[in-house]
């Protein structure tokens, strides 16, 4: 073959590729692929910065736990968000729950530990007829045959939150957190260089 020919080919192949990678990242499925989390769920992209610091529930994470709140309305479940962002103050009180203090223990999160510390956990419980609230997981006040509270579960994990009923080690039935792929080592890392570029 001649070497204008050779390099022609060549080309026409790399253009191919191109084209090739490009239709499959803009179909989405190879994100899944390597990314498993929430970014594959609902294409909402978070930076880290956006996260920390936090002083109340990030917006992304309040827009989905409001369509939580309607879906599970619309399936006839009322539910009632019991807890949303915590100040590492709080956390670290709840974490004394049921060790030096009275009651159950709660969580094993210590300040600054917990998505909530980061907006980016909710709790959430039933709602009875009597709008009281109910940590009832095998409650079926739609009468569908069905506990309201997976019901409730499989809705969040549709929106993209990942739920605490589903961890082996400590299951958190009322826990719902929205990751963004982010690890609490990493959010806490972040949350060190912000304190530190607020010094003066
Ligand atoms: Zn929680």
């Amino acid at each position: 073959m001649r070497p204008f020919l050779r390099l022609l080919l060549f080309l026409v192949i790399c253009v191919g590729l191109v084209f090739i990678a490009g239709f499959i990242s803009r179909t989405g499925w190879f994100n899944g692929l390597v990314q498993p989390s929430l970014t594959a769920i609902n294409n909402t992209e978070v930076e880290i910065e956006e996260i920390v610091p936090a002083d109340g529930l990030h917006p992304v994470v309040a827009d989905y736990t409001e369509k939580l709140i309607e879906e599970a309305e619309a399936i006839g479940i009322s539910i009632l968000i019991t807890d949303g962002y915590r100040t590492p103050e709080e956390q670290d009180r709840l974490y004394q729950k049921g060790r030096d203090q009275h009651g159950r223990i709660v969580t094993n999160a210590k300040g600054g530990q917990s998505y909530h510390n980061f907006g980016l956990a909710i709790d959430f419980a039933l709602l009875d007829e009597g709008g009281e609230p109910l940590w009832d997981i095998a409650y079926d006040g739609n009468e569908n045959g069905e506990p309201d509270w997976f019901e409730v579960a499989e809705l969040a994990k549709e929106l993209g939150f990942e739920w605490g009923g589903d961890w082996a080690n400590f299951t958190d039935y009322p826990h719902l957190q929205m990751t963004f792929g982010y690890s609490i080592e990493e959010l806490q890392h972040a949350h060190t260089e912000f304190e530190k570029s607020e010094l003066p």
